[in-house]
């Protein structure tokens, strides 16, 4: 074959190289062991920068793949596990017969979203009937109907502000009606206002974007420019008037509950009973409104704005909300801004990469009850439910041991602990998707279906009993959650398979593991967030003056600590914005460590591959985290990720840990030992 052929072979098969082979179909998740000797890299001193001795040899063997903006661990892991489910998905889409009415669903959804030649046949067509919508608007008035219906169809947060439902803050026993922030095309607000011109760069490429997918909709060059200019304008003063990620990590910054009349007084402009009755909802008098100044913004732009410049708002965000389903202009368009300059990835998911995730996205629970099925135990189930035992009562036993907390509060934080419930794998009652009509044709209209399915399935929990089996979390999912209303540890299937639960490992890497998972999800109850809430998930506070201020004290500590670590070029870690994963973290491990010593008091672990069970422990914890970033992702995260990156989500707890400093027989003035150590709990 001459090299020409071979290019051109290549070419066809797409991101096909020796480094990047051919993704196909899996038909069994594959072993990755909970400690991997060959991730390490022992030529690294542990005690000089113990990631890279723990770490090393994954990110020399496990390049960022083409389509991806990060590689990690996990996103490797949801990689398999995404290829796992292509194959049930191909097997349920070509296999009609013997289908249940959900396989049915999600096979036929499947076959549809591959059918890339139908969706490039339908072009921007599917999006024509919401553009006619905004189209025949003959005033202001007419906004909060054609809204209210955009919100549905789309979901998206997007458009203008988010109309959902969520618990109450004073009584979590009720749902009510959340009116949120919302609005914009980039990620966080933050994008809106540095500027810095790295910054300034982004957002004259953003308007650049904006203004071709006008070109896409058919306006000329000039129109679709000032069009542009219009969106940015808009989405400018919402940001202005939004609350930071930091300010919004306080939830009394976000309660402010009012009835009907009040609502309308902060946004005379708007008609909520159109947009209401639209929706499907009436007679509604609560709302929690998370931000007012922002309404009054919103009421303020709504007033000022001519009937065209909404118009132009919202062609764009109808469009930029269904790129991704409608033909590849409009698929590469979105992608070479929201991917490749946002994030700096080469290369476009392949299609059925983006289908197994839509289907995730829109009937995940009906996918994954066929993941679990396959792929989840009930002796996983068993002994991960031991291990969460195991690290619960080493959080009681901290606690009552703890010495800068008062008995009062310790007694309430005791209550609170005793409170949570584990929720492990899967849901105990699947999601009845009964009611969304999928056929094998009309992608576009499948996605629409889905997305009103769920969109109805939030509002329609307004004034209901609340339920408190339901996840937030597909079990394919690999992650974890706390939820502090519900006062709920979720850990989906995915997130219990090795390399991070590994049962054919002994007990250190799994506790280093995913018991330092366990303990960092149990101590976001107790973290600058979670601590705002009681036993019952209600927003009250519980501490004394003086714990609290000894609380914040040692949170300070972590928050000074992260906030000298650097995350690309000059950027360092906003740690007011990642202080409660810090903590989380290192409260964790220390919770894991004090339950795996209890759980082999009256056994000898034994050294293996050459490491002691106390470096085992550590060198487990620290391979959930091997990562590694494009800058552009880490400049994108560092404005919008809760979580300090992975170097530091290691390097920066073990300094924390005497117990770390005595495995490695580490000395004092090494990197890793550190002089004033901060401890929470
Ligand atoms: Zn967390």
């Amino acid at each position: 074959m001459s090299a020409r052929t071979h290019l051109l072979l290549l070419a066809l098969l797409g991101a096909a190289s020796p480094a990047f082979p051919a993704e196909t179909p899996l038909a069994s998740l594959p072993y990755t062991p909970g400690l991997d000797v060959s991730a390490m890299d022992k030529s690294a001193d542990p005690c000089i920068d113990f990631y890279r001795f723990a770490c090393g040899g994954w990110m020399k063997n496990n390049p960022i793949p083409p389509d991806e903006s990060r590689w990690s661990v996990y996103g490797k892991m949801a990689r398999e596990n995404q290829r796992f489910l292509w194959g049930i998905l191909d097997a349920l889409a070509k296999s009609r017969a013997g289908r249940s009415a959900t396989q049915q669903k999600i096979g036929d959804y499947f076959a549809a979203c591959m059918d890339e030649a139908a969706v490039e046949k339908s072009g921007g067509r599917p999006l024509k009937p919401h553009l006619e919508r905004i189209f025949a608007m003959k005033s202001k008035r007419d906004l909060p109907a054609v809204l209210a219906r955009l919100h549905l169809v789309t979901g998206s947060s997007d458009l203008f502000f988010v109309f959902s439902s969520n618990q109450d803050f004073a009584d979590s026993t009720s749902v009510i009606a959340f009116a949120e922030s919302g609005g914009l095309g980039l990620p966080d607000r933050d994008f809106y206002t540095k500027d810095d011109d790295k910054s300034k760069e982004l957002r004259t490429r953003y308007a650049a974007h904006v203004a071709r997918t006008f070109g896409l909709l058919g306006d000329p060059p000039e129109a679709a420019r000032r069009e542009a200019a219009k969106v940015m304008e808009i989405e400018t003063k919402l940001a202005l008037a939004s609350l930071t990620r930091t300010q919004r990590r306080d939830p009394y910054q976000l309660f402010h509950k009012m009835d009907a009349a009040g609502l309308k007084a902060l946004t005379p402009g708007f008609d909520w009973d159109v947009y209401l009755k639209t929706a499907g909802l009436s007679r509604l008098n609560v709302f929690n409104v998370t931000e007012p100044e922002f309404f009054k913004e919103l009421d303020r732009q709504l007033q000022s704005l001519g009937l065209a410049d909404i118009k132009t708002y919202l062609r764009w965000h109808a469009a930029h909300a269904t790129a991704p389903f409608l033909s590849s202009a409009f698929v590469n368009e979105d992608f070479d801004f929201f991917g490749r300059t946002l994030y700096g990835i080469p290369e476009l998911k392949p299609r059925w990469k983006r289908c197994v995730k839509w289907v995730d996205a829109q009937l995940g629970e009906a996918l994954g009850e066929e993941f679990v099925n396959r792929a989840f135990s009930p002796e996983l189930k068993r002994k991960t439910l031991h291990m969460t035992k195991q690290i619960e009562q080493a959080m009681r036993d901290e606690l009552a041991a703890l010495e800068w907390m008062s008995a009062a509060t310790k007694q309430k934080a005791l209550e609170k602990l005793h409170a949570i419930v584990n929720k492990i794998g899967y849901p105990d009652k699947w999601r009845d998707y009964g009611s969304v009509e999928v056929r094998r044709n009309d992608f576009f209209g499948k996605a629409e279906r889905a997305n009103l399915f769920e969109s109805r399935r939030r509002l329609a929990k307004i004034g209901k009993p609340l339920d408190r089996g339901e996840w937030s979390m597909t079990p394919p999912t690999v992650n974890a959650y706390y939820n502090p209303q519900m006062n709920d540890i979720n850990f989906a299937a995915g997130v219990l398979q090795p390399p991070l639960y590994d049962p054919k490992m002994d007990d250190a890497p799994n506790y280093g593991n995913t018991g330092g998972t366990i303990g960092h999800e149990l101590t976001h109850g107790f973290d600058d967030h979670g601590r705002h809430f009681d036993a019952q998930g209600n927003l009250r506070d519980w501490w004394t003056e003086k714990d609290a201020k000894e609380f914040n004290d040692r949170a300070q500590c972590i928050v000074d600590q992260y906030a000298q670590y650097t995350v690309v070029d000059d950027i360092r870690i906003n740690s007011r914005l990642t202080e409660g994963e810090d903590i989380a973290d290192l409260g964790g491990l220390v919770l894991a460590w004090l339950a795996w010593k209890a759980e082999t008091a009256n056994a000898r672990p034994e050294s293996r591959d050459g490491f002691t069970p106390e470096q085992r422990f550590f060198v487990g914890y620290a391979q959930w985290a091997c990562e590694h970033h494009r800058p552009e992702d880490l400049r994108a995260r560092a404005l919008t990720d809760a979580h300090s990156p992975g170097k530091y989500r290691v390097n920066g707890l073990v300094v924390n840990m005497p117990e770390f400093e005595r495995a490695f027989s580490c000395r004092a003035g090494q990197p890793m030992v550190r002089e004033n150590r901060c401890r929470v709990w």
